[in-house]
């Protein structure tokens, strides 16, 4: 089955908002064995979207949009495919009684143009909508299938993957459970990782395997089929094996698990206490955490300190130290972790300072950052060279000081 993917919206066009819809979909796609041929983005334009219509019908079997089911006069997918292929859009029971409660509980009127939200393509498979008001649809005439889907993320993709793939999987001829596991590595590169894993990338074809490398991190997407979900995961555990014994320590997570959701469940997890001082991340590595739920056990505080005055006033850095070894140092780095973790009486202390870039700062190459964890075993610290933007850089120093406090 040969799938186009055709994102309707104009603010697409004009570059305001990225199409992940559509790298969504496909990933999810890939998953069920549906090759996807072409990624179409067409404006709010019923002439247009025919268009694209009647070229994606001459090319494709399965035609999915996304976007152009809402309330407004500029949301008219629904209306154009139903002209299309000569059908009627009728009411939804089921998407109108929803739509009315959602009104209720906010208390507001429903306005009758939100009641065009319910409308469906007679016949069609309806996608109930829990995450928002317009629902999907799956529709089929004259050979070819029809998904139809919200805009909104938050909507399109829980229906994408619990309404609409299982469907879809089954109009493939897709059968057996599906598993997949996401590796995540950390402190080795996407052409070291595919070199050193190069037999199993080239002769294994389930579970299949494709590495993906971005913000300096890589990932290796696993999936295998299986007549069972457990022969599937048992699968999935023998390529997780392999990827072990090649990758050793930079395999370091699975999933949505990220360099900072482990260091923030390591602390939680083990009842320690954490405290920064930051100069070129100025605040960064906190925030990172706080973003983790439950970090309140873990994470005391911190302080910036940009300056080297600051650096004196703040942690009592000595000024002979600051102009014997400078601000991008280790004895430095190392000064403001030990003096942090005093400060705030923490188990862990950390120190990051280093020169953003691009430009040379304290005569330090742009890029140049120096890493300090101070605990109650000592010391350890690490340099790193980045050859990054500024803010790439302020972001590498913060995983990269995660990633030591994992291991
Ligand atoms: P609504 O009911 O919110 O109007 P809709 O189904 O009519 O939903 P659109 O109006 O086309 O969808 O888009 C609503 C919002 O969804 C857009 O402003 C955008 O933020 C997001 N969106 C739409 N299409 C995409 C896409 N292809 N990729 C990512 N986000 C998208
Ligand atoms: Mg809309």
């Amino acid at each position: 089955m040969k799938a186009e993917i055709i994102a309707v919206g104009s603010e697409l066009l004009l570059g305001q908002i990225s199409n992940t819809n559509a790298r969504h979909i496909s990933a999810g796609l890939a998953e069920i064995g549906i090759s996807v041929h072409y990624h179409t983005v067409v404006g709010d334009n019923a002439d247009r979207l025919g268009q694209a219509i009647r070229i994606a019908e001459s090319r494709s079997d399965l035609l999915i949009f996304t976007g152009g089911l809402g309330p407004t006069k500029d949301d008219l997918t629904k209306e154009t495919i139903a002209r299309h292929a000569g059908t009627q859009l009728v009411y939804d029971d089921e998407a109108l009684v929803s739509i009315r409660a959602w009104f209720d509980r906010m208390g507001r009127e429903m306005t009758e143009n939100n009641k065009k939200q319910a409308l469906i393509l007679e016949g069609s498979t309806v996608l109930q909508n829990h995450h928002g008001m317009a629902p999907g649809m799956l529709f089929s005439a004259d050979g070819h299938h029809y998904l139809l889907l919200p805009g909104p993320p938050k909507e399109m993709e829980p229906m994408f993957t619990v309404l609409a793939k299982p469907l879809l999987a089954r109009l493939a001829g897709f059968s057996g459970p599906i598993a997949s596991r996401v590796f995540r590595f950390y402190g080795i590169g996407e052409a070291e990782l595919e070199h050193r894993m190069a037999d199993l990338l080239d002769n294994q074809s389930n579970p299949t395997l494709a590495p993906l490398a971005s913000d300096g991190e890589v990932t290796i997407r696993a999936t295998a089929k299986a007549a069972t979900r457990e022969e599937a995961e048992k699968l999935l555990d023998g390529s997780e094996t392999e990827i072990r014994k090649i990758a050793g320590k930079h395999l370091y997570g699975y999933d949505d698990e990220t360099l900072v959701s482990k260091a923030a469940s390591l602390l939680i997890g083990n009842g320690l206490t954490i405290s920064a001082a930051e100069s070129l991340t100025a605040g960064l590595f906190m925030s990172e955490l706080a973003e983790q739920p439950g970090i309140s056990a873990a994470l005391a505080g911190g302080v910036v300190t940009y300056t080297a005055q600051a650096k004196q006033e703040q942690l009592g850095l000595p000024e002979s130290l600051l102009e014997e070894k400078g601000a991008v140092s280790e004895e430095t780095a190392t000064a403001m972790a030990v003096a942090v973790r005093g400060k705030f009486g923490t188990d862990f202390g950390v120190g990051l300072t280093g020169a953003a870039g691009p430009d040379p700062h304290d005569g330090k190459p742009g890029g140049t950052v120096w890493i300090a964890i101070a605990s109650g075993e000592g010391i350890r610290t690490r340099r790193l060279l980045l050859s990054g933007m500024r803010n790439t850089n302020r972001i590498r120093a913060v995983k990269a000081a995660m990633h030591m406090l994992i291991n």
